[in-house]
């Protein structure tokens, strides 16, 4: 079985899956606590959900705002502390980058909001819908047949058709999307295919930093690109097969695996 976060690992480093997969013994807590920050992301987008619904056409931005980041301070210290009393490496400067994400993306919603109920002349309660689609989040998924499994960060259901949605902490590219977030959301779409029996044309990447969600086509030629990638996961990962690698110093700079990987 492939899990999609293999596919996200061979896409930033054939050679990083190689070392997670056969010489990294040591206990790895980063999925752990990749997976607890998406959670504690998600519940934030939860509580600001919750607050928008107080909002009223005739309040300013700047009340708009405070409504929005009505105890999120409190919400993400009390998270935080219990992520790292489950003896995960939550680092200060992960939570300062989860602070000003929300912050950011708070602002930003609260221009959105204000304009939104300027033009349609309704509440924020009346409208929540437009910000805050029917969606899931954190979903399971899993294919026996393709031998493939993962956990996508969000389905939107609008008038009955599925859309995942990949929320990135990366920086995003000038236009379109990486690559590798491509290949990881059309890994998403056919499962969410196979588990609603359905047709996903579209998915979308959630860059964080800029508050952007962009549109991703489910082509074949993706799809291709998956299947193809799915095939070199599995060289690594079951027959031990070592890649052959273009080293990217700017890649290799941030790489938890450098030491190793230089050294042999
Ligand atoms: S150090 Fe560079 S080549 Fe080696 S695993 Fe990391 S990214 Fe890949």
């Amino acid at each position: 079985m492939i899990n999609i976060s293999s596919i996200k690992t061979h896409m930033f480093c054939p050679m990083k899956l190689y070392i997670q997969t056969h010489v990294d013994t040591e206990e790895n807590n980063d999925y752990q606590l990749a997976i607890e920050i998406k959670k504690l992301k998600i519940d934030i987008q939860d509580l600001i959900n919750k607050n928008m619904r107080k909002i009223r056409k005739e309040m300013t931005i700047t009340e708009i705002e405070n409504e929005l980041s009505e105890n999120i301070n409190i919400f993400i210290e009390s998270s935080t502390n219990a992520i790292r009393s489950m003896e995960l490496n939550l680092e200060s400067s992960q939570i300062n980058e989860i602070i000003d994400n929300t912050y950011f993306n708070i602002k930003i919603t609260a221009l959105r909001v204000k304009q939104a109920m300027n033009i349609l002349e309704k509440d924020a309660f009346a409208i929540t819908d437009m910000f805050f689609p029917n969606c899931m989040y954190s979903y399971l998924l899993k294919d026996s047949q393709l031998e493939l499994i993962g956990i996508c960060d969000k389905i939107e259901i609008i008038d009955g058709k599925y859309y995942p949605v990949s929320i990135k902490s990366s920086n995003p590219p000038l236009k379109g999307v990486w690559d590798q977030d491509a290949i990881e959301l059309v890994a998403h779409a056919i499962l969410v295919e196979e588990e609603f029996d359905t047709e996903v044309f579209v998915g979308f990447i959630y860059y964080e930093k800029i508050a952007e969600k962009r549109p991703i086509i489910m082509d074949v030629n993706l799809r291709k690109g998956l299947f193809e990638v799915m095939r070199e996961v599995k060289e690594i990962t079951e027959n031990n097969k070592l890649p052959n690698v273009k080293i990217n110093s700017k890649k290799c700079k941030n790489c938890k695996y450098k030491e190793m990987c230089i050294k042999n």
